[in-house]
């Protein structure tokens, strides 16, 4: 068998797309804590998107990989995305809860 471009066309058909996988992670954005500077967006552009009020929030919460997700977290400068554990519960970031910090409440 060659391979000729009409093969190789058919070879690419085949191939089966991109398999989706579920995230490990719940993700929760502070909004009050968001600063818009959309780091996260930028590492997975998939799951993150930013509203009207240019706060971000969750497009898609399995578009990119858990990987890319928590990257996403710890690359935001103020803690805003909380990852869970979907199994567990478990918060997975940030390490430590800053949330119900001074200026947090409400
Ligand atoms: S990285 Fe943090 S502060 Fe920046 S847009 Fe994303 S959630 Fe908001």
């Amino acid at each position: 068998m060659s391979d000729t471009p009409e093969s190789l066309d058919g070879a690419r058909r085949k191939r089966p797309a991109r398999e989706r996988v579920p995230s490990l992670y719940r993700i929760e954005i502070l909004r009050k804590r968001c600063t818009g500077v959309g780091t996260c967006m930028e590492i997975a552009s998939r799951t993150f998107d930013m509203d009207d009020e240019a706060v971000a929030v969750v497009r898609d919460p399995d578009g990119n990989t858990s990987e890319q997700l928590l990257a996403a977290a710890q690359s935001c400068p103020v803690d805003a995305i909380f990852l869970y554990d979907k199994e567990s519960g478990e918060k997975v970031w940030p390490p430590r809860d800053k949330r119900f910090s001074k200026g947090d409440e409400g």
